[in-house]
C-alpha cells in the first residue's frame, strides 16, 4: 500500500486525560479508510489531531512523506488535508456561497476558487439553488452537503469526514454514502469515522477499530465485517 497519511505512535489528550495512546494508522493514497468505534472511543480526537485542530502530545503524523506534526491547521489544509467536522459546523449566518468561498481561502485553492465553486454547484444542485440562503436555514442533510462541499473547495488530497450521516434521515444517509463512493472514484483519499458501521465497512479498503483510545483491530472493511468481535459489538449480529 502507498500510504498518503501515516500516523505513528500518536498520543493526544485533554488536560490531564490522555485519550489516544500510541495510535498507529495508515491511509492509502486512494480509496476509503474507515475508523470505527463506540461513543467516546476517541474517533473525533484522532481526526482532529490529524487535521491539526488538536496538538499531538507524542508521535508523528506524516502526510505525503512530510512531517506535518507541528503544522497548524491552515498549513495542513495547504498540504492537502481537509476536515469536515462532526456536526457540520457551517457558518449559520453566512450564505451558502459565502460558506463555500471560505473553503477556498487557502493559497492552494484561492486561484481556483471560481472553478471550484462552479464544480460544487454542478455536483450539488441544491446548493446552487440555495446559494443566497443563510446556511443556518438549510436542512441537516443540506448542511452536511454544504460542509462536505466546503471541504472540497480546498482541493484536498485527503478528505476527513467525521460522522457525516449523524442525525440524518435514511434517504440522506444513502446520498452521503453515494457521494463518498463518487469522491473516492475521483481519486480523493477518504478517511471516515462513522456510526453506520455496516455501510462504512462495505466501502472501506482498510478499516481500524478504535476502543478506549487504542487501535484494537485492523483489516479490510469486508474482512472486519466477517470478524465475530466486530459483528457482535458493532453490527448487532
Ligand atoms: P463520539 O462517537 O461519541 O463522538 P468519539 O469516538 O469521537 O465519540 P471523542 O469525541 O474523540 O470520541 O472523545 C474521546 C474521549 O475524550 C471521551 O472520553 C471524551 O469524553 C473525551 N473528550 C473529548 N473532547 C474533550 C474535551 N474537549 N475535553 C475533555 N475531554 C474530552
Amino acid at each position: 500500500m502507498t500510504a498518503l497519511l501515516e500516523v505513528n505512535d500518536l498520543s493526544v489528550g485533554y488536560g490531564d486525560v490522555e485519550v489516544l495512546r500510541q495510535v498507529r494508522l495508515q491511509v492509502a493514497a486512494s480509496g476509503v479508510t474507515a475508523l470505527i468505534g463506540g461513543n467516546g472511543a476517541g474517533k473525533t480526537t484522532m481526526l482532529s489531531a490529524i487535521a491539526g485542530v488538536l496538538p499531538a502530545r507524542a508521535g508523528r503524523i506524516l502526510f505525503d512523506g512530510k512531517d506535518v506534526t507541528g503544522l497548524a491547521c491552515h498549513e495542513r489544509v495547504e498540504s492537502g488535508i481537509a476536515l469536515v467536522p462532526e456536526g457540520r459546523q457551517v457558518f449559520p449566518d453566512m450564505t451558502v456561497e459565502e460558506n463555500l468561498r471560505v473553503g477556498a481561502i487557502a493559497p492552494r485553492a484561492r486561484h481556483a476558487a471560481e472553478a471550484k465553486l462552479t464544480e460544487m454547484f454542478a455536483r450539488f444542485p441544491i446548493l446552487k439553488e440555495r446559494s443566497r440562503q443563510m446556511a443556518g436555514t438549510l436542512s441537516g442533510g443540506e448542511q452536511q452537503m454544504l460542509a462536505i462541499a466546503r471541504g472540497l473547495m480546498a482541493g484536498p488530497r485527503l478528505l476527513i469526514l467525521d460522522e457525516p450521516t449523524l442525525g440524518l434521515a435514511p434517504i440522506m444517509t444513502g446520498k452521503i454514502f453515494d457521494l463518498v463512493t463518487e469522491l473516492s472514484g475521483l481519486g480523493i483519499s477518504i478517511l471516515i469515522a462513522e456510526q453506520n458501521v455496516h455501510r462504512t465497512l462495505a466501502l472501506a479498503g482498510q478499516a481500524y477499530v478504535l476502543e478506549n483510545g487504542r487501535i484494537v483491530l485492523t483489516g479490510s472493511g469486508p474482512d472486519l465485517m466477517g470478524r465475530p468481535e466486530v459483528r457482535k459489538a458493532y453490527l448487532g449480529l
